[in-house]
């Protein structure tokens, strides 16, 4: 059934951008005996997903840098095993505060209560009945990640568990703030558990809607089958694994392609335009590149309605968080230890309380970049020493509520400012740490625009509260991977169920475009997509 294109007849699938989405769909589509193509604009694959050499030596990832949510489907059609991707587990979550306070999330439920009793004896309980609510939350929500959104597929399953089904609500509408307020009293705990709710957002700890932000950080997912933690040889493993996978179907792969526009004749997407001129035929184009790129960048405003224009120009796409690659020519302890201990293994939250954040992404939104923000480390190298050189290590950073539109000076300007004071921040909890520096690759949201692509330096292709989710995502109208230009559709994280090495957003569109292009085949190729 695998057939190649030639030069007159073009490619069944065009699919825009080699993020680790583009690439999963390019292997579902090439599996399904499309002839599939894949323009990258970057000279490597992979997105926001690749390992690059940063300083001399030293290799990391400008984006992703933990596995955490790929889709068991990819995992083994792809497969990613057999190919030796292989992840070494993260270790407990280390909480650190400015007042000296830490405790530990563990791997283990009791063993956490454990950490938590010292903070308010009442929390340790009621942490066991947090993790029930969020595993039995996440067993409702979870499964709808492998399909297009539905309100049906929601709804069924909703009646059936009434009970979870309310959480759920509850959940996917409160504020993280209200919702942790309602069962913890510690406002330590309360920062360690609701953190992840100002991750890639401007909206603040207390406002509606990022309650969902819980969901991503405390629930399993019921199929458990991918472990999470660290790839040796950094996330471009996955990426570089999936290209061989989507090559070996028959899909073809090209680097420096960037693409200028998608050809639309007589309402339907014809093939692409290169950014150096030429142009290529298809059935069908598929972006994996966001929603306002393809929309606003790649699209002629006449060829979508003015309304679907204004919801997209709507859609929220502002990056927050600021990436700090530091190459390090030892690892540093804690303070207060003599010696690296297991907690380097893990993600370590330096955090604050909810109240701070939210009245840090309040000056975020007015364009102030927060000083001493919530910071997100974790040492790569712990997992892997062949990402630095002999006896160097790599500690990644991402630090919240740094907006990409900024009130006074450019990102140009304060780059270097801001990661000076991010490596002090580092400096009150890891002593050694500043002087260890030997390199580093500092990124603001407009450098991760500029790098990867990211509009706004958002990574996730756009927030994900509620009103950006499922049906929602990336607007009302065009959920379901198709775009309102027929033969036109969508697979980046822009997608249901969003942002995250997930794979899902790919492999969902992959099928919704060979169901079209089957029925248009049935049709005699006049309808469909
Ligand atoms: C700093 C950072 C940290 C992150 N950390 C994690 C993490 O630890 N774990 C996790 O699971 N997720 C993480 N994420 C999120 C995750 O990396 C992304 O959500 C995911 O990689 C998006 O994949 P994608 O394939 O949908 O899109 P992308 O990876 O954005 O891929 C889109 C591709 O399209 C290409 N493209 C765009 N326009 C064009 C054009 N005109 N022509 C040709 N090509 C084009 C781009 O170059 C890019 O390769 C992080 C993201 C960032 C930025």
């Amino acid at each position: 059934m695998r057939r190649r294109a030639d030069a007159a007849g073009g490619h069944d699938a065009i699919v825009v951008g080699a993020g680790h989405n583009g690439l999963v769909a390019a292997f579902y589509l090439a599996r399904a005996g499309l002839r599939t193509l894949v323009l990258e604009r970057r000279g490597i694959v992979g997105g926001a997903c690749v390992t690059e050499e940063f300083a001399p030596g030293y290799r990391a990832s400008p984006g992703a840098y933990v596995l955490s949510a790929l889709r068991p489907a990819i995992w083994r059609d792809m497969a990613l095993r057999a190919r030796g991707l292989r992840v070494s587990p993260a270790g407990p979550s280390l909480n650190l505060f400015a007042d000296g306070a830490s405790f530990v999330l563990r791997n283990s439920d009791a063993e956490t209560a454990d950490e938590i009793r010292p903070f308010a004896r009442a929390d340790a309980g009621a942490f066991a009945e947090f993790k029930r609510e969020m595993a039995a939350i996440g067993g409702l929500l979870f499964p709808t990640m492998d399909g297009p959104p539905g309100p049906m597929r929601i709804g069924l399953r909703a009646a059936r568990r009434r009970g979870v089904a309310e959480r759920a609500a509850e959940l996917l509408t409160t504020s993280a703030r209200r919702y942790l307020d309602a069962r913890f009293e510690s406002e330590h705990v309360k920062a360690a558990l609701g953190w992840d709710a100002i991750s890639n957002t401007l909206a603040g700890p207390s406002d509606s809607g990022t309650g969902v932000a819980l969901l991503h950080e405390h629930a399993a997912d019921p199929s458990g089958a991918v472990p999470w933690g660290f790839v040796p040889g950094g996330m471009g493993e996955v990426t570089r694994m999936m290209a061989d996978a989507a090559r070996e179907q028959g899909a073809e792969i090209r680097t420096e392609a960037e693409v200028a526009r998608v050809v639309v004749r007589d309402g339907r997407a014809r093939g692409v335009e290169l950014c150096d001129g030429s142009s290529l035929r298809a059935r069908v184009v598929v972006s994996n590149a966001d929603p306002k790129r393809t929309f606003l960048g790649l699209c002629d405003p006449a060829d979508l309605p003015a309304r679907f224009r204004g919801a997209i120009r709507a859609y929220r796409c502002q990056g927050a968080s600021f990436k700090l690659n530091l190459a390090l020519s030892g690892l540093p302890a804690l303070a207060g230890r003599r010696s690296p201990g297991d907690e380097h293994r893990g993600l370590i939250q330096v955090t604050l309380p909810l109240a701070e954040m939210d009245r840090q992404q309040d000056d975020a939104r007015r364009g102030v970049p927060a000083v001493d923000p919530h910071l997100e480390v974790c040492f790569p190298t712990v997992h892997d020493p062949s990402l630095a050189p002999e006896g160097g290590h790599v500690v990644t950073v991402g630090a919240r509520s740094q907006p990409y539109a900024l009130a006074g000076d450019g990102w140009d300007v304060i780059r270097d400012r801001v990661a000076d004071r991010v490596v002090e921040q580092l400096g009150r909890f890891f002593p050694d740490l500043p002087s260890m520096v030997v390199g580093r690759e500092a990124l603001s949201p407009l450098d991760l625009e500029r790098r990867l692509a990211l509009t706004g330096g958002h990574h996730l292709h756009g927030d994900m509260l509620p009103d950006q989710l499922f049906l929602l995502r990336p607007v009302r109208g065009a959920a379901g991977y198709r775009a309102p230009i027929r033969g036109l559709y969508l697979c980046g994280a822009g997608t249901h169920p969003g942002g995250g090495v997930t794979g899902a957003n790919g492999r969902n569109c992959a099928g919704v475009v060979a169901a079209d292009l089957r029925r248009r085949r049935v049709r005699g190729g006049s309808a469909g997509g």
